[in-house]
């Protein structure tokens, strides 16, 4: 691992959308968002205050109002992250903000569209790029997973089987962190190949969803690509770095209600939003910087994102609002939630040479093919690929035509012996059989190099750059724009600090008057600070309040279920019976549910096989039969049939007595009726029994 550790604030940038058709009767003039892109500000209005009242004004690390463009946003805020992840750096990008405020515009865009194309297929191309434009001693490997938590499940969306397949568990290890176990990993060799995998995902989003817009706005998508990269180092040796990058797609951030909601519904409720309230916490935690705890296992999506926030890696988060004064309330809450993101620091460092890179597996792996096949008599050196391929297929041309010649010689041989000619021409046909096995053998390997070796991307060959002279230059040109633009913001920020600052320091006045002037212009300015704050503190207390009095109804709520199950327990449920299924209850930690025991121990696991008919011995007979012999009624057509167990048939596990008396009823009048049947059939008697 690299020894540079220095550290780095997770950056914030804010996008707020086109107010939309809907909410465009309210005109222009009904946007609550004001945004000041020179100083990366945003001013929100509150609707409903008086005008006096000072609106609430943030800094973030960037600002993008409606009429910004993808590729703004792109080069300006996420391209330095992803050449971090290309030098071998984790990263990560959220998008974080209400429903429809444009997470999933600002992620994807429309592909189809070149200016509307979002974040992810942006850093497709960027990473494809800069792979074609390197030079040819590096080697990469790009890797690509795509999940989605839902309902704190994890599914693999490019898993063909995960409608139907369990959750995916989540692993931590030393070495990678937290990671999904099992979780599918596609090589990508092009731009088009990473895509399609993105397009396979998106699809099986689609398809376990009902209701796509309802769906995706209650799970978290996470598209994971993993580019490892090799190059020779000054000892000679090969070093690999290995760049992890999550694009992050939220769910949308508003409050799902659980008040008035029970049973089922009421945990579907309070597990949606799990991941995000968790992430809120950490957030909250990392920011404040006091508390030692941060509660990263209070949900899978915090542990996935451990790295991402206050770990080593380099993190952007887009918070995006909607300009609606409807809204007003959620895209407060959005802006306090980045802005408290703002301050979370990390650790980002580079990935060298870990253990696990699968770029040093793959390189074993066509070394040792290589060598087999070199080992073969008609490999030569390396990088004659084509013509050795030529020379192998002679060779066993002319192998064939060398056996096919000397068995005509033998069949052609008058002097040897018929069977002696048959043992030899035999022979030989069992080295024709040898070869051919040998040159299939020989394909095999060589399908198999020559696949592992196009996994392989080398720099500047496997793909190429398209693009001309002038594009290159054009896009060089965006990035230093890109470039200035954030400098440019950055030096206002500071700016502004600094004058505030100078503002304390000048205390030097020539006459009264002026003293004066300067002390009311810095009271007023004050003043105006003082009431933010206070405006801000009797904000953050209403919402504590609401959540908290949410909090109490849903544990109202949750008591009065509670009681409900202990009444059942208490009257309908026999103790004794109670306390078994209460010992082989377990709690999972891991899966945060309560499990049963199996009640065969593990080993003892199989059925119990039923006894071995005792040969030879006749049916037991009833004593009604019996009886019946006894009274010398011809035995030949006496039959009994045993109605055996009929209690376990009919009574369920679970013993409810209202269910035991209703089956002793029947089987009662069961009993009167075989007792009719007996009296009047002696030879066919039935019995009960139970
Ligand atoms: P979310 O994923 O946050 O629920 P979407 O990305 O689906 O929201 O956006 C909702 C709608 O708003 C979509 O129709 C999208 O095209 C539009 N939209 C969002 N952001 C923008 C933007 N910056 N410019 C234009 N349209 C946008
Ligand atoms: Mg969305």
């Amino acid at each position: 691992m690299s020894k540079n550790k220095s550290r780095e604030s997770v950056k914030v940038v804010v996008r707020c959308r086109p107010l939309n058709r809907k909410e465009e009767p309210n005109g222009p003039a009904g946007g609550i968002v004001q945004m000041d892109l020179r100083l990366g500000q945003v001013i929100l209005r509150n609707p409903r205050a008086p005008p006096s009242e000072p609106q609430k004004t943030f800094t973030f690390d960037a600002v993008y109002d409606a009429n910004s463009k993808q590729r703004d946003l792109y080069d300006e805020s996420v391209r330095p992250l992803i050449d971090s992840v290309l030098a071998g750096f984790n990263g990560t990008i959220f998008a974080y903000g209400q429903t429809g405020t444009g997470k999933t515009y600002t992620m994807q865009g429309v592909w189809l569209d070149p200016e509307k194309r979002g974040v992810i297929p942006n850093a497709f191309d960027h990473i494809f790029t800069h792979i074609s434009r390197s030079q040819s001693d590096k080697q990469y490997l790009v890797r690509a997973s795509y999940l989605e938590i839902y309902r704190e499940e994890i599914r693999d969306l490019l898993d063909p089987n995960h409608g139907s397949a369990r959750g995916l568990e989540l692993r931590e290890s030393p070495e990678t962190g937290v990671y999904v176990q099992d979780l599918t990993s596609c090589v990508c060799k092009s731009l088009k190949e990473i895509e399609e995998v993105m397009n396979v995902g998106n699809q099986a989003r689609a398809v376990g969803a009902t209701d796509m817009n309802e769906h995706s706005s209650r799970s978290h998508a996470l598209f994971l690509i993993t580019v490892e990269c090799s190059q020779p180092g000054p000892d000679g040796r090969k070093h690999i770095r290995v760049g992890r990058l999550n694009l992050v797609d939220l769910a949308g951030s508003e409050r799902q209600t659980k008040t008035g909601v029970q049973g089922d519904r009421l945990k579907e409720a309070a597990k949606i939003n799990l991941s995000l309230s968790a992430l809120g916490n950490v957030i909250s935690a990392l920011a404040d910087g006091r508390s030692g705890h941060v509660p990263y296992r209070d949900s899978k999506l915090t542990r996935l994102l451990q790295d991402s926030l206050g770990g080593n890696a380099k993190t952007v988060m887009v918070a995006t609002l909607g300009p609606a004064s409807l809204h007003y309330d959620e895209t407060l809450t959005t802006l306090r939630y980045a802005n408290r993101a703002k301050n979370i620091q990390n650790q980002p460092r580079v990935n060298e040479d870990p253990k696990d890179a699968l770029l040093r597996e793959f390189q074993k792996e066509i070394a040792r093919l290589r060598a087999q096949l070199n080992h073969r008599r008609w490999r030569k050196t390396e990088g004659e690929e084509e013509e050795v391929e030529k020379e192998a297929e002679e060779y066993m041309k002319m192998e064939e035509q060398r056996l096919e010649k000397e068995k005509e010689a033998i069949r052609e041989d008058q002097s040897m012996l018929a069977e002696e000619k048959q043992r030899l021409l035999g022979e030989k046909e069992k080295m024709m059989g040898d070869l051919r096995k040998q040159q299939e053998a020989a394909e095999q390997l060589t399908a198999k190099y020559k696949a592992m070796e196009s996994k392989l991307l080398v720099g500047g060959k496997n793909i190429i750059d398209h693009t001309n002279e002038q594009q290159k230059m054009l896009e060089i040109k965006r990035q230093e724009i890109a470039e200035q633009t954030r400098g440019e913001r950055e030096m206002q920020q500071q700016m502004l600090v600094q004058d505030e600052e100078t503002l304390e320091l000048k205390e030097t006045f020539t006459s009264l008057q002026q003293e004066v002037e300067a002390k009311t212009k810095k009271l007023k300015k004050l003043y105006t600070k003082l009431q933010c704050i206070k405006a801000e503190i009797k904000d953050v207390n209403d919402e504590h309040v609401r959540s908290r009095q949410e909090l109490e109804q849903t544990q109202n709520e949750l008591t009065r279920e509670l009681k409900l199950k202990y009444l059942i327990i208490e009257n309908f449920i026999p103790p004794e019976e109670k306390n078994k299924i209460m010992n082989r209850l377990t709690f999972d930690p891991e899966e945060d549910q309560w499990k049963l025991k199996s009640l065969v121990p593990a080993e003892r696991s199989e059925m119990k096989k039923r006894p071995v008919s005792a040969v030879g011995y006749k049916r037991p007979i009833s004593q009604h039969a019996r009886a019946a012999i006894a009274t010398g009624h011809h035995s030949r057509y006496r039959v009994s049939v045993w109605v055996i167990g009929l209690v376990n048939l009919f009574i369920p596990r679970v013993w409810n007595t209202c269910f035991q008396k209703a089956a002793f009823k029947y089987l009662h009048a069961i009993k009167e009726l075989l007792k009719v049947w007996n009296t009047e059939n002696p030879f066919f008697s039935i019995h009960s029994y139970y």
